[in-house]
């Protein structure tokens, strides 16, 4: 599994997010990393997911899909209330 790009966009549709398996509603900014193991493919980031994984640093691990919630939860939380709740950057009304 090799990372051969990644880019912010603005989604138009609904998209699952790899880190936390919520549906992020179109019109979020989200985090499009892309994929190759032969096949291409992208995996989609929301924001709360994007900023644990820029503290911590294991953006080049593979990462099992929800675990960057449901490894710790709490953490997590506490991220998506400051990024979602704390700047006014709503994902999920
Ligand atoms: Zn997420």
């Amino acid at each position: 599994m090799r990372i051969i790009g990644a880019k912010t966009v603005k989604t138009r549709k609904v998209h699952n997010c790899v880190g936390c398996e919520r549906n992020i509603p179109a019109g979020t900014k989200m985090n499009v990393v892309t994929y190759t193991d032969g096949d291409i493919f992208h995996a989609y980031w929301c924001p709360v997911c994007q900023h644990i994984l820029d503290e911590t640093l294991i953006e080049d691990e593979f990462i099992p899909e929800g675990e960057v919630r449901n490894g710790n939860r709490e953490y997590w939380e506490k991220i998506r209330r400051e990024v979602e709740d704390g700047k006014g950057k709503e994902i999920c009304p």
